[in-house]
């Protein structure tokens, strides 16, 4: 039986010769891996199926090993992103994020797809600053996902009396001085101040943002750690950070 699901395509894979493996974040069916057949042969329209950044909507069909794609319809192609080196940065590392995760319920997951379509569509099309909306990215999943970082107050004593701040990385949160243990590092006053302002700033209106020189950089790097512990992967791209 043919359904129709909306997605994004993470990444594929060569399969047989004329045919490739594409895998797909769909707001209906999560992460799934399916063929498109013939790809090189196929007209100009399919062949958008298999670039990476693609949203759409994808018509599956079974086949003898898991689904078919028979109908493709492109909604946004974002090939911006893979024209521009600059955005390439940042657009590739949401999807490697959205890549290793996992979803404890469809709402949840539901809430990332559209988090993810909203990151790519400012880092593609808006003009600010892509670390920026990769920031925001981060800090949005953690919310999503029911472990935010931010906050104004220290998260386990509940003081508001922040003289210095220190991320602790066992439980993801914020935490003073005299809670910070073993797994905490202090976050660098600049770097907190970009959270507070970044947590508190949807997308829209990022645009109209300024940070401090180099604390989006320096958030960033805390924010993919925290990301890096709290679900036990390393994020290649990310790399290049350190
Ligand atoms: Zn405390």
């Amino acid at each position: 039986m043919a359904e129709k699901i909306k997605a994004i395509v993470l990444k594929s894979s060569d399969k047989k010769e004329k045919d490739l493996s594409v895998l797909l974040f769909s707001l209906e069916k999560g992460k799934i891996w399916v063929t498109l057949r013939g790809v090189k042969g196929a007209n100009a329209k399919m062949k958008l199926a298999q670039n990476q950044f693609c949203f759409g909507e994808f018509v599956l069909e079974d086949g003898k090993s898991g689904k078919i794609v028979t109908s493709f319809e492109c909604l946004e192609s974002f090939h911006e992103i893979a024209e521009n080196i600059d955005q390439y940065f940042e657009a590739s590392a949401v999807l490697e994020v959205v890549d290793k995760l996992k979803f404890s319920s469809e709402t949840e997951r539901a809430q990332v797809f559209m988090l993810v379509l909203r990151a790519l569509k400012a880092i593609c099309f808006e003009n600010l600053k892509n670390v920026y909306a990769l920031d925001k990215f981060f800090i949005s999943l953690f919310e999503i996902l029911g472990v935010p970082l931010y906050g104004d107050k220290c998260s386990s004593c509940g003081t508001k009396a922040f003289e210095r701040i220190f991320v602790d990385y066992s439980s993801g949160g914020l935490v003073c001085m005299a809670c910070k243990s073993f797994s905490s590092e202090e976050m660098p006053k600049s770097a907190y101040i970009a959270l507070k302002i970044l947590s508190n700033t949807n997308f829209d209106k990022l645009s109209s943002v300024k940070l401090a020189k180099d604390s989006e950089v320096l958030l960033l790097k805390i924010l993919v750690k925290n990301f890096e512990t709290r679900f036990d992967e390393r994020l290649k791209l990310m790399g290049i950070l350190s």
